[in-house]
């Protein structure tokens, strides 16, 4: 296999992996952790082997997607996702972790203005 190919093949498990472990969330549990057997037969389903999986998830923990926990054989223990958005702490907008923050600066600075326009007009 071309190494261009491997690549386009990687990010696509890497997609369906992290598209199960948000699918597969504990809602009865605060926090983002997955519910293994729930992940581990979706993964059987769409036949990714545990080597992929394990390549997959490093490479998504590497991207702040998710944090995958192993045990002491190695394998995959417990997944928590890293959730996607995060609110400003100056204009209080959600922002997507995988942007450049750098690139909210400007947004961040007029919406500072405003906020402070609209607290002097309520006074
Ligand atoms: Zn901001």
């Amino acid at each position: 296999m071309k190494n261009e190919e491997e690549v386009v093949l990687r990010k696509s498990v890497a997609n369906t992996v992290l598209r199960v472990a948000q699918a597969c969330l504990d809602e009865s549990r605060k926090g983002w952790r997955v519910k293994m057997r729930q992940f581990n037969d979706a993964m059987d389903d769409n036949g990714i082997s545990s080597k992929d999986v394990r390549a997959a998830l490093e490479f998504l923990q590497l991207r702040m997607f998710l944090i995958a926990f192993l045990d002491a054989d190695g394998n995959v223990a417990s997944i928590s996702v890293v959730p996607q958005h995060y609110q400003c702490e100056f204009c209080k907008m959600l922002l997507y972790i995988q942007d450049d923050p750098e690139d909210h600066i400007d947004v961040c600075l007029k919406r500072q203005k405003k906020i402070e326009r609209n607290r002097r007009s309520i006074r």
